[in-house]
């Protein structure tokens, strides 16, 4: 059997190999983490791209059996930015260098939602004189509405697979029209066919998971081609369907090291592709994001949205950073970014390197 020394080395990882690295301890982790770092720095040099986060809204149509927000969970509080307080804090990114802004929210399909995301994309663009690339993260959508909001300046959508594992996607989420794979995997591919650099990622440490459901995913991510990704650690939520499974979870320490691990993992596997170091990984440690960066992930998102809302953006417990405002957020990233010997990338757009090589592999 090849030890992990030879696997990091391969070119072409199987389901095995990715278990077998997916499984290490100790210095054979190590050896996983190392080369990661080596990698990253090769590829997409030791730089962190900031995304500033707006989550605008929390208001949701759907009911994911694992999501704080979800339509059924009457504890929480209701809120809808107001077109000027999301314009403000893009005005802020941009001032800070950024580069980069993503608006996320729960899922809304109408025409009033598409419209005012058509309005607020043109007023953004307008206001910070072009200097952000925008990201969105509003759920599955229909191809015309992706292709109006490609056209009005989005050129980034993140849309998480969750699972790529059919069954274990069938298990979060309600048995209903809504919520179908099937359904979310279309969206992908249209999200691609519109002209998006398109990010997608799963949930680690889920109820029911196994390291084939992992392994899988990473194939997965390869065999979609993808250009970004954003995964980090399930955390549960008390007032979720998903809690009472609590006791089939892993700790949450174990969680997290399988996130780092799937991240390292993921850079060996998709060396040029953008990797966000989740916010949920801080959430279990206080230099998680710092930690992800360290073993390949080169993507931050500091959390921009003012400071009264945060509270009221509960996707899982123990949200980090959800009483701080924008300001005292870079502040505490910067210090601790450099402590990862990484530089942050101010004021570039820190495009998908994948996306601009696929783009020329198309033309
Ligand atoms: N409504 C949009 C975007 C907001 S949710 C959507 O669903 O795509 C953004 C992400 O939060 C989800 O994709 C999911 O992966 C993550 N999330 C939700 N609940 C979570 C939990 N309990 N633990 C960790 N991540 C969670
Ligand atoms: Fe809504 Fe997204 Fe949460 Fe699902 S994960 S309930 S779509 S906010």
């Amino acid at each position: 059997m090849e030890g992990v020394g030879q696997i990091v080395n391969k070119s072409d990882f199987n389901l095995n190999d990715i278990v077998t690295l997916l499984k290490t301890e100790g210095d054979e982790k190590l050896i996983l983490f190392q080369k990661a770092a080596e990698i990253k720095k090769l590829h997409v040099k030791d730089l962190v791209y900031f995304r500033g986060l707006i989550e605008f809204s929390n208001i949701c149509s759907k009911n994911c059996f694992y999501c704080g927000i979800r339509r059924d969970n009457s504890h929480v509080k209701r809120y809808n930015l107001s077109d000027e307080e999301i314009v403000d804090a893009a005005v802020f990114a941009s001032n800070n260098k950024f580069g980069s802004l993503v608006l996320q929210s729960g899922e809304i399909s109408s025409q009033v939602f598409t419209a005012r995301i058509d309005t607020l994309l043109k007023k953004i663009h307008s206001r910070t004189n072009n200097s952000l690339r925008i990201t969105l993260s509003l759920g599955e959508q229909s191809l015309e509405t992706y292709k109006k909001w490609f056209e009005s300046g989005a050129q980034r959508y993140l849309l998480r697979i969750e699972s790529s594992n059919p069954e274990l996607y069938k298990k979060l989420h309600p048995d209903d029209e809504n919520h179908r794979f099937e359904r979310r995997l279309q969206a992908l591919s249209d999200l691609k066919s519109a002209g998006y650099q398109t990010g997608t990622g799963v949930m680690i440490g889920l109820p029911f998971q196994t390291y084939d459901d992992l392994a899988g995913d990473i194939l997965f991510l390869k065999k979609f081609d993808i250009d970004m990704v954003g995964m980090g650690p399930y955390i549960e939520h008390q007032h979720t369907p998903l809690y009472q499974y609590r006791h089939l979870l892993i700790s949450r320490e174990e969680r997290f090291q399988l996130s780092l691990k799937m991240i390292a993992v993921l850079r060996l596997v998709m060396k040029d592709i953008n990797i966000a170091s989740a916010t949920a990984l801080q959430a279990i440690d206080k230099i998680g994001r710092e930690k992800g960066l360290k073993v390949g992930a080169n993507v931050i998102m500091p959390n921009i949205t003012p400071g009264k809302y945060r509270d009221d953006y509960k996707l899982y417990e123990d949200k980090p950073c959800t009483d701080d405002n924008a300001e005292d957020c870079i502040n505490c990233l910067e210090v601790r970014i450099a402590l990862a010997n990484n530089d942050i990338a101010f004021g570039e757009w820190g495009d998908s390197s994948h996306f601009n090589n696929r783009k020329k592999a198309e033309n």
